[in-house]
């Protein structure tokens, strides 16, 4: 047992990550986090009889025998009750040409579908089930992310793409480009949206084929119990480790002397001191604020100088008196009429059904979500100037949003038992991410290429983790855990892991 400390911002999945991994390596660990309850933008709220997911789509990894899944095991979350696995990638729905289409998991099973929609696209289809078919059977998710760049040689490097080499001409070329690039030339445009939003149209092509590869071996699932259950499993196994937790607490700046972190000051005047810092919340909040800008460096003042970020959502969710037995869990709607939001026209929104799970609504009830990208200037200028608009264009959503799920599920509107909205001023608030960002640093192929170290310059024993240095569930989680590495090599110990 080390008799050194750490303290964590955030009790996110890269705080609670960090916070396991601490007490594994025998530090004394203490969370601060802002939010009454653990789980930052893995969150569940209760409305009535229904339970609202705001987070997780899908899990990878979640099949026994990946490298993820053994993470899983040492964050005490690898029970096969916690994951169903997807039995399809999901649907695109024009509402106004009544087209459908449904993205199977199996890829020859795809390939074939879509040349029979556009053969003229055939050779496309062709090369993009190709290079699914190369990933299969690989162990992807969290390939390369084991340790933080810092302790990432140059051998190492080569070693893991000599080890990729067979994969790596899909990882470069025109797989490196946007799937909005890639998909540019094809003939059937309705199709070419279809591909540009398996994903987002931004991502690289390479990121999209590595999903559809994880999802056609059968490693991507959804959670039975919503991302709440699995937040509080691993809340559950730092606390059993004697992890330390504080919650409604908001650290305010980050101690440092002689550029060197050495604790905490929150909001309420308190002051906790510790041999490092570990900073799992937003990193613009930390590096402008709790840092007073002083350890940017030149790199990372160039990524929020050129990178976007994570584009927010306005999320509207439905508990409603009837169920969607057959329908798919992710459909993208193509809308007949744009939705109008300040001065941007929406077009098309994401629907999500939780159709897979008992656990968020009564028997014969289900909850229905749909979302869409929004700006954050709008909302948070309509909140801050007149919350009574704010409020009224939050109920004009909802009910246009209505209108066009009347349209594929009609009668739905009387079924409608309750409805709830989140703004990404409602994720900012909770969460403290920069302009409601919900996932980090945009995933577009610029940023993927830009990593974003663990450390800053010319600041010692603060480590960064989270979303804003590595993205989705695998890299967050394992941010904690990098950080953890840096903190035991610095310390000049042996990193060790338990499942116990
Ligand atoms: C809608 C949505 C769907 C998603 N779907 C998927 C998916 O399908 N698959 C996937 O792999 N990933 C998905 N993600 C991404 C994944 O959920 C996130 O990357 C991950 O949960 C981020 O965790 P985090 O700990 O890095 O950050 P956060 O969740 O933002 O946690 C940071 C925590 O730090 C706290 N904090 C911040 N500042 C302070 C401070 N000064 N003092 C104290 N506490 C502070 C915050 O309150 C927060 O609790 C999704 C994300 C969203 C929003």
């Amino acid at each position: 047992m080390s008799s050194k400390k750490v303290i964590i911002i955030g009790a996110g999945l890269a705080g609670l990550s960090a916070g396991c991994y601490s007490r594994m390596n025998g530090y004394a660990t203490r969370i601060y986090e802002h939010h009454s309850k653990p789980g930052g933008v893995a969150a569940c709220w209760r409305r009535g009889e229904y339970l609202i997911d705001g987070g997780i789509h899908f899990m990878m990894g979640s099949q026994n025998g990946t490298d993820l899944y053994n993470i899983y095991r040492q964050l005490g979350v690898a029970d096969p009750a916690n994951f169903i696995p997807m039995k399809s990638y999901g649907s695109f729905i024009d509402i106004e040409g009544s087209r459908q289409l449904d993205i199977p998991l199996n890829i020859s099973e795809l390939a074939l579908d879509l040349k029979m929609l556009s053969p003229a696209d055939a050779p496309l289809i062709e090369d993009l089930a190709t290079a699914v078919t190369a990933f299969s059977g690989k162990d992807l998710a969290i390939y390369g992310q084991m340790n933080p760049p810092e302790l990432t040689s140059g051998l190492d490097k080569l070693t893991d793409m000599w080890k990729m080499r067979k994969l790596f001409k899909y990882m470069s070329g025109k797989y490196a480009k946007s799937m909005q690039d890639y998909t540019a030339g094809m003939q059937n445009r309705w199709l070419a949206k279809c591909l540009n939003n398996l994903f987002t149209p931004q991502c690289p092509v390479w990121f999209v084929i590595m999903l559809l590869a994880i999802a056609a071996d059968g490693q991507m699932s959804y959670l039975a119990k919503g991302c709440k259950d699995f937040v509080r499993q691993i809340e559950k196994r730092y606390k059993d480790l004697n992890g330390e937790v504080t919650y409604s607490s908001t650290v305010e700046k980050i101690l440092v002397r002689d550029d060197c972190a050495f604790g905490v000051r929150l909001a309420d005047g308190t002051e906790d001191y510790a041999d490092y810092v570990i900073s799992a919340g937003d990193i613009h909040n930390t590096v402008f604020h709790l840092l007073d800008g002083k350890y940017i460096g030149k790199k990372l003042q160039n990524k929020f100088d050129t990178c976007e970020l994570s584009r927010p959502y306005f999320v509207a969710s439905f508990g409603v008196k009837r169920t969607f037995e057959n329908e798919s869990v992710f459909n993208t709607l193509i809308l007949k009429q744009p939705l109008q939001v300040g001065n941007r026209e929406i077009r098309q929104i994401f629907v999500r059904i939780f159709n897979y799970s008992n656990h968020f609504a009564p028997k014969d009830k289900s909850v229905i979500q749909a979302e869409f990208e929004t700006e954050w200037e709008y909302w948070d200028n309509l909140r801050q100037k007149d919350p009574n608009k704010y409020a009224a264009e939050k109920e004009r959503l909802v009910s246009e949003i209505l209108a066009n799920l009347e349209i594929l599920y009609p009668g739905i509107s009387p079924l409608v038992e309750i409805a709830d909205v989140a703004t990404p001023c409602t994720l900012n608030r909770y969460t403290l991410n920069h302009q409601g960002a919900p996932e980090g640093w945009g995933l577009t192929s610029q940023n993927f290429k830009e990593e974003t170290r663990r450390s800053l310059e010319g600041l010692s024993n603060l480590y960064l983790a989270g979303h804003w240095v590595s993205g989705g569930v695998p890299g967050v989680i394992l941010s904690g855990r990098q950080a953890i590495q840096l903190v035991c090599a610095k310390e000049k110990k042996p990193f060790f892991t338990r499942t116990t």
